[in-house]
């Protein structure tokens, strides 16, 4: 039995698959969308079905600072006070 790696579209065999975020990956495709370090199966953050490592890029990207984070109070009338 095999499962298509969703990274390299590539067979992915019992052998050499780790799960996570729900899909079988090649051990050394589930990497960080975002700095392409090497993660562990469970171990990371996931946004969008894709994995991220918690630190820094998650934190970085989508964490309450993150820089995908929508603002709040879109309007052009954001009191400098508030
Ligand atoms: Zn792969
Ligand atoms: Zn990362």
């Amino acid at each position: 039995m095999s499962w298509t790696c969703p990274r390299c579209q590539q067979p992915v065999y019992f052998a050499e698959k780790v799960s996570s975020v729900g899909k079988n990956w090649h051990r050394f495709c589930l990497k960080c969308e975002h700095c392409h370090s090497i993660l562990s199966p469970g171990g990371h953050a996931e946004h969008n079905g894709r994995p991220y490592c918690h630190k820094p890029c998650y934190g970085a990207l989508f964490g309450p600072r993150g820089k995908f984070q929508p603002r709040r109070g879109q309007g052009p009338q954001d009191s400098p006070c508030g």
